[in-house]
């Protein structure tokens, strides 16, 4: 008999769940999302002055496409992205494998998890100089010498506590040398689409009929069948959807799976998510003067004491990086002419805080309506012995942190989630935690299984998207091998 699988989203970990999904025989995928697919302009160069940054990837993610259903008790809010490829149609592409560090979270999950990654080799680019990915198949990315000495004079310092290595990031295209005649730097790094986004290929698996693209749906709640093992959807509060489903994958992100959850039980009526928080520090890096023609990361660099777990991300300085921040901090373009000499020497440090010392929210249901508010707000005052120790230990490498840096809840970068963790050492620390298990199956749902973020054990500091896509991708191969039986 052919099964009915239903696919929740258009991101990152939905995809993952495609790409396994298609190995399958006797099964007939669907995949809805929250916003129809649009024709995002996907060509020329972001950073030519005729387009004065409109096309930048930070800009795509605009008003009308995030979930604005919410009430929020404060400004800013996080709300989900509710685009046709989600937020990696936005996102940097720097991607991280799981680390040693880590490890003892995911202790429930015998699987080595990274030993999937080989499943993603045609999918995404993985572009990177670190010995990490030397067995698979990957692309150098272009890193001047200002940032390898760098690199040099850390990996030189001998502190434990200490560890750096060259960043990995997940493009689109083959990195070649191409020169955009627009703005002068790499022509795989200017355009639109040049990181990896999982919108263009679902968007292929439609147009060739792998999939069943069901439009202009978004999922209210779920509802489980027990005696005859299906499960519905609602579109709205009393509207079911007319067709059934055997098995329904949920990658909707962190923010759209909880509101999935609290509508869908109703003896559930707070969520807390767990995000990493960022601090933003402008730097000098006293190496030499160099020019990088691409805006991606190019290190990290990681720090681990016993109060906390520090992930930076070093970005040397190029022109086009100066107009990216020139968005977000308007000073930078009336001073750049004066400062142009002196920043061929700079960079920045975003710095992502580990769970524990970073701010959390909770969405509760109130009055029938779901409503943002603040969580746990971490003392900053704590991390300062670790973060000021860190900052001299890069002055050790010749790194000098300047003194505007800001400290961001929740970062910019979206790193939410670990609210249905699986661990049973964050359930311990935390009262709200609805737990998963190890399929992201949560409560007594059977057929109903979690893919994003929400289900990671913890999130670690750092890129997290593609270890949520390797974990997607087990528990889809791990559920699926039920509907066989
Ligand atoms: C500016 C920025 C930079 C980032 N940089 C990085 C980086 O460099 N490295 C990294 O690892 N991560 C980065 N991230 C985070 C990364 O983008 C996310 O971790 C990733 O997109 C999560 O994938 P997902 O599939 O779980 O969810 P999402 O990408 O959020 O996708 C969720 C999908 O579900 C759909 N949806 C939501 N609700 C519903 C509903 N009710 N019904 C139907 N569909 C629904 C949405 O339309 C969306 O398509 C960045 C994020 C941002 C915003």
């Amino acid at each position: 008999m052919i099964k009915k699988i239903l696919i929740i989203g258009s991101g990152p970990s939905a995809l993952s769940a495609c790409i396994k999904l298609l190995k399958e025989k006797n099964i007939q995928i669907y995949l809805l999302d929250g916003k129809d697919l649009m024709n995002i302009e996907n060509s020329g160069c972001i950073y030519s002055s005729t387009h004065e940054g409109s096309q930048s990837r930070y800009k795509k993610l605009f008003k009308n496409n995030l979930d604005n259903s919410f009430k929020t008790t404060y400004k800013d809010a996080p709300k989900p992205s509710l685009q046709f490829g989600g937020y990696s149609t936005v996102w940097g592409g720097a991607i991280n494998i799981l680390e040693n560090d880590y490890e003892e979270y995911w202790s429930v999950i015998k699987e080595d998890i990274n030993s999937l990654i080989p499943n993603f080799e045609n999918i995404l680019e993985i572009s990177s100089n670190s010995d990490k990915y030397l067995q698979y198949q990957t692309q150098e990315l272009p890193i001047v010498k200002r940032e390898k000495k760098l690199l040099e004079r850390l990996k030189k310092i001998n502190n434990k506590k200490l560890s750096s290595d060259f960043s990995s990031i997940a493009m689109s295209t083959k990195i070649d040398k191409n020169i955009c005649q627009e703005c002068g730097e790499y022509t795989w790094s200017c355009k639109p689409y040049s990181a990896w986004s999982s919108h263009s290929l679902i968007k292929k698996l439609v147009d060739a009929e792998k999939i069943i693209y069901l439009q202009n749906t978004s999922v209210y709640k779920i509802e489980e069948n027990h005696t005859d093992n299906t499960c519905a959807i609602y579109t709205d509060k009393h509207k079911k959807y007319d067709l059934e489903f055997n098995k329904i994958f949920v990658g909707a992100g962190a923010i759209g799976s909880s509101k999935i959850v609290l509508n869908s039980f109703e003896d559930i009526s707070k969520i807390e998510i767990h995000t990493n928080d960022l601090i933003s520090v402008p730097s000098i890096n006293l190496s030499k003067k160099d020019t990088k023609l691409h805006t991606f990361t190019d290190l990290y660099i990681k720090y681990k004491d016993n109060k906390s777990n520090l992930f930076s991300q070093y970005y040397g300085y190029s022109e086009n990086l100066l107009k990216l921040s020139e968005n977000a901090v308007p000073l930078v373009k009336y001073i750049k002419g004066l400062l142009k000499p002196l920043l061929r020497y700079s960079g920045g440090i975003f710095l992502y805080l580990d769970q524990e010392n970073s701010s959390s929210f909770v969405i509760e249901k109130e009055m029938g309506e779901l409503v943002i508010k603040k969580g746990h707000e971490p003392k900053k005052r704590n991390l300062f012995p670790s973060i000021s120790t860190f900052f001299l230990i890069l002055l050790k490498a010749r790194i000098i942190c300047l003194p505007f840096g800001k400290w961001r809840k929740y970062g910019t970068s979206n790193h939410f989630g670990a609210q249905f963790s699986f661990s049973n050492e964050t359930e311990k620390r935390n009262k709200l935690n609805i737990q998963s298990d190890r399929k992201g199956r949560i409560k007594k749902m059977k057929n109903v299984h979690f893919i994003d973020s929400s289900v990671l054990p913890v999130l670690a500091p750092g890129p997290i998207t593609f270890i949520v896509m390797l974990n997607a991708y087990r528990i889809t191969e791990e559920a699926i091998s039920e509907t066989k039986i």
